[in-house]
Formats: C-alpha cells, sequence, structure tokens
C-alpha cells in the first residue's frame, strides 16, 4: 500500500499539493530522516527522531508536533503500508510563502512529508565489500545538520557513481570526513578509527550503533580523522549508514585494501550490529 504522511494526514499520493514556492523546493530549507524498519518495526527509532529535532533547532524551524505525536505518526503510516523490511523517508521544510531568502514574516506552518519504501538488506554487497572513490569535500560547515541542501553530496556520489564506485570518501585536503551519505572506518594494526562528531561530519545513528559493537567486541576507538596519504595502508575500511548499515569497503581509487576481501573485525562487527536488530525486532 502507498500512503503518505502529508502534515498531520495520511493520504494517497495523488492527493499531496505541493506549492511551487515551497522553501524546502526552491531554497533546499528542510531537515530530513531515513529510518530502517525489520520485519515491521523501526530500528533506534528515538534517535533518529531525536535527531530529526536537533537538525530542527540548528536551523531554527519549529516542528509542530511534539516527539511522541511524532513517533505514532511515522508507526501509523509504516502499519497503513504494511512495510516488512524497508525504510521510511521523512522530510519537514520550513513551509511556503512568497520567494525571499529570510525567514517568512508571518508565521507560516511547516510541511512534512513522509513515505516509505521497501528495501532489502543489501546482503550480498554486505558480504563481498565495495569500491569507493576518494573525492575533496567541497560542503559547507555545517555537515551536522541533516539538511535537505545536498548538492555538495550528490556531485560527490555521481562521480563516484561514474567511476563504478558505491561511495565518495570525503576529505577536506588530507583529512578524511565522511561519505556522501555514510560515515568512515578505517582499521589498522587492530584499532578503529573515525572522525570525531564535530560540524564536519553527520553523525550516523548506525555510526553510533557501531562504537557500541566496538566496546562490545573489544576493538579500540579512535575518534580522529583519518589521513588520505595513509588510507591505502588501512588493514581493514567501511562505511556505514542506515540503509547500507555496515559496508565494507575493499578496493579505494582501484587500491585493494588489506586483502582486498571484507577484514575480520569488519565481519565482527557485522555479526554484533546484526544482534542489536535481532534484539530491536523482538522487543
Ligand atoms: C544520513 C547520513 C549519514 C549516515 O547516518 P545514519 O544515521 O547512520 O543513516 C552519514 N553522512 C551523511 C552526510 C548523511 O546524510
Amino acid at each position: 500500500m502507498n500512503w503518505v504522511q502529508w502534515n498531520d494526514r495520511l493520504v494517497k499520493d495523488e492527493e499531496i499539493q505541493l506549492s511551487k514556492e515551497d522553501r524546502g523546493y526552491q531554497f533546499g530549507d528542510g531537515i530530513y530522516e531515513v529510518i530502517r524498519v525489520y520485519n515491521g518495526s523501526m530500528f533506534t527509532a528515538k534517535e533518529h527522531i531525536n535527531r530529526l529535532y536537533e537538525s530542527a533547532e540548528k536551523i531554527k524551524l519549529v516542528i509542530p508536533y511534539t516527539k511522541d505525536v511524532f513517533h505514532k505518526m511515522m508507526y501509523d503510516l509504516i502499519e497503513a503500508n504494511e512495510v516488512t523490511t524497508g525504510q521510511v523517508y521523512v522530510q519537514i521544510t520550513r513551509g511556503s510563502s512568497p520567494r525571499q531568502h529570510q525567514f517568512p514574516i508571518e508565521a507560516v506552518e511547516p510541511v512534512l512529508t513522509a513515505y516509505t519504501k521497501e528495501v532489502d538488506r543489501p546482503v550480498s554487497q554486505m558480504a563481498n565489500g565495495v569500491a569507493a572513490k576518494t573525492i575533496e569535500d567541497v560542503r559547507w560547515l555545517r555537515c551536522d545538520i541533516k539538511s535537505l541542501n545536498l548538492l555538495g553530496n550528490i556531485m560527490a556520489k555521481q562521480e563516484a557513481h561514474e567511476s563504478g564506485c558505491f561511495e565518495a570518501i570525503l576529505h577536506r585536503g588530507d583529512t578524511i570526513t565522511e561519505g556522501s551519505s555514510s560515515n568512515m572506518y578505517g582499521i589498522k594494526d587492530g584499532v578503529l578509527y573515525t572522525h570525531p562528531a564535530t560540524n564536519l561530519i553527520l553523525n550516523g545513528i548506525t555510526r553510533r550503533v557501531i562504537l557500541a559493537c566496538c566496546e562490545e567486541i573489544g576493538l579500540p576507538v579512535v575518534e580522529q580523522p583519518m589521513s588520505l596519504s595513509t588510507v591505502y595502508a588501512n588493514d581493514e575500511f567501511f562505511m556505514s549508514s542506515t540503509t547500507s548499515e555496515i559496508m565494507p569497503i575493499v578496493v579505494i581509487d582501484g587500491m585493494p585494501i588489506g586483502t582486498g576481501l571484507p577484514g575480520e573485525w569488519t565481519k565482527k562487527l557485522q555479526t554484533a550490529f546484526e544482534a542489536k536488530i535481532e534484539q530491536a525486532v523482538h522487543a
């Protein structure tokens, strides 16, 4: 089924009416989230909802629902669409008003749009690993906001895609930040390195689960930027996101990483992550 949450209503796709002067459409003036659904239930829903409200606050957008009401809206949408394994996409824009850069003078209602999709877990890619390409990170300096403005991200992803790669590894000069829509990790001599959660990256919910998994399996973590100049010397490399989970990167810029196969620590993390999914599904 194909219900869409449009503001406070569940409607059919064709009932949605979006304004030509919606600020999301004209300026990318809004924020979004992607939440995983496993076996009909949302994974780490609270964390995603908290992050959405944090992103909103950072752009001075007031979401007109309490977190509990919002959570129930997403839950009802998933139920209405009978999603099993998939995702919810939700975005909120600052609303519609005559085009001008500054915020609308008169308060306008934000516009919420949410829909669901069946998405399989990328099992074969997770087992075999993917290739990535290093690309200069030319985005703005508030990458901690999950903003609808994604030009820097999509230009990098397109370039990676045109090179036959699954993801872009973004770097500012010699500093590796993150992926176009994922976080990046290297493992060298039994230590995991990943960029700290500063303004230069989006602090992934998957990233937070992974750091907890590292603790469980006894893999030391150093939240410190990785250097581009030594990226090929990693023993293992992987990326993470809500839809890609823990995705081994076995080739960077055409160079094999480690053995050229998903590494042992990466596989242990995948197992630990899977246990968290199982726990959540049966909670
Ligand atoms: C969403 C996103 C991530 C991954 O976050 P998750 O919560 O793990 O899905 C990483 N980087 C960017 C730029 C993102 O937009």
